[in-house]
């Protein structure tokens, strides 16, 4: 059988690691095309001498990339270059924030499926990017694990659908106190009790910000409407999510937590090779499964996200440009971690929504929120 050809965007983070550790494993199935990181050359430069790609791409130019014999390709211009290369088989969107959709675009225009874990991508433009992605014929297969739980659970019957339940561990501010909430610092928000992740998604699940963008990424991905979209915490983590069928019949995807399985199965799609096997789960063992009602005052930033999501159009654009700019201020030691939902409040009650942006219209609108809301830390 051939290889599947597959590039990386995000090579060198949390999810393009793992993605790797999979594909090393599978390595008879997979070819890889292109590898691209951010600004981590001493790593990118260890996967280029193992992995052999034929592009390789860094976010700026560096003397100390060694691409040993792979065209050598910087910025945006080099992201596009890579996605628009019919060579590629699928390509995997892994790096964190905005910077995930118009490489998402690039590949939907040239018909070549994607693997995607940037949720950003879909919570700033994801009517535009689905009706694109239908039009062409591309895939959009879902990483991230509530998703992708949901995707296997779905597994094509999309018309029997009634509703998801995606679960969330709950982060680790759970069971702490609004006070204690309030004065958390950046190394507790990084502790994440169940998942070692890049650092703006660390920090969107302790505010369970996370957990609101994928909401808007589950309404996208499976054309739900919000009111069937529930969210249930389940500090375990052991149900990845779950899917309530027409005939009342619940399935729910279990495993002992990992990301190299919902990565595996959207790269093989539709295989289901078992290259990275995950720890047996014993349910004895397990003992108990707890399920716990969300606290939206806790945590008012996911309140806030099925708003901008049920009211759409430039709402969910908004709220997301501010909350990642909000993020990056309380990682500089800017804000503290509960003003970033006072500053992604305020900057939403402020914006004039725009029904039915064009996607020129989503880039001028994150752009505007973005210098808004930076404006406000100075
Ligand atoms: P990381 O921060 O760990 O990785 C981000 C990647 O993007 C790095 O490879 C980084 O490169 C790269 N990057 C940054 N800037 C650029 C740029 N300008 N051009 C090219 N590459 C760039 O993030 P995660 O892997 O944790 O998350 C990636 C996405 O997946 C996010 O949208 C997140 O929400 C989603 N996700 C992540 C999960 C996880 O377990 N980590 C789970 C579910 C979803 P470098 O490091 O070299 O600078
Ligand atoms: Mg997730």
């Amino acid at each position: 059988m051939n290889k599947k050809r597959i590039s990386i965007i995000g090579s060198t983070g949390s999810i393009g690691t793992q993605s790797l550790e999979v594909i090393e494993k599978l390595q008879n199935k997979f070819e890889i095309i292109a590898l691209a990181g951010g600004s981590n050359v001493e790593l990118l430069n260890k996967q280029i001498e193992k992995f052999k790609p034929k592009y390789v791409c860094l976010a700026k130019q560096n003397e100390r990339l060694n691409p040993q014999g792979a065209k050598t390709l910087f910025g945006d211009e080099g992201l596009q270059e890579i996605c628009s290369n019919k060579e590629n088989d699928i390509i995997l969107v892994a790096v964190s924030g905005k910077i995930g959709l118009k490489p998402t675009l690039t590949a939907i225009e040239n018909k070549i499926d994607i693997a995607l874990a940037n949720k950003e991508t879909l919570v700033m433009a994801g009517d535009i990017v689905m009706k694109r992605a239908k039009e062409a014929g591309v895939k959009i297969l879902p990483v991230d694990s509530e998703h992708s739980a949901i995707f296997q659970c779905i597994d094509g019957h999309y018309d029997k659908v009634d509703r998801l339940i995606i679960t969330a561990s709950g982060g680790p501010f759970l069971h702490k106190s609004i006070d204690e909430i309030r004065h958390a610092t950046v190394e507790q928000a990084l502790a994440h009790p169940r998942w070692n992740m890049g650092k703006k998604i660390t920090v969107d699940s302790a505010t369970l910000m996370n957990k609101g963008l994928e909401v808007i990424e589950a309404h996208h991905l499976f054309d739900m409407s919000y009111d069937n979209i529930n969210v249930v915490i389940h500090p375990q983590s052991y149900i990845h999510s779950a899917v309530e069928f027409n005939d009342g019949s619940i399935l729910a995807q279990i495993g002992v937590p990992s990301m190299h399985i919902p990565i595996q199965y959207a790269i093989c799609y539709p295989e289901r090779p078992s290259g990275i096997k995950s720890r047996s789960f014993s349910f004895i063992d397990a003992q108990c499964f707890e399920f716990l009602k969300p606290d939206f005052e806790k945590f008012p930033c996911m309140a806030l996200a099925f708003e901008a999501g049920r009211t759409g159009g430039s709402a969910t654009t908004c709220m997301n440009a501010a909350n990642e700019e909000a993020v990056f201020a309380f990682l500089n030691g800017k804000i503290t971690l509960y003003d970033i939902y006072t500053t992604v409040e305020k900057i939403y009650r402020q914006h004039n929504v725009v029904n039915n942006p064009s996607i020129e219209d989503i880039f001028e609108i994150d752009n505007e929120i973005r210098t808004k809301t930076k404006e406000l830390f100075n």
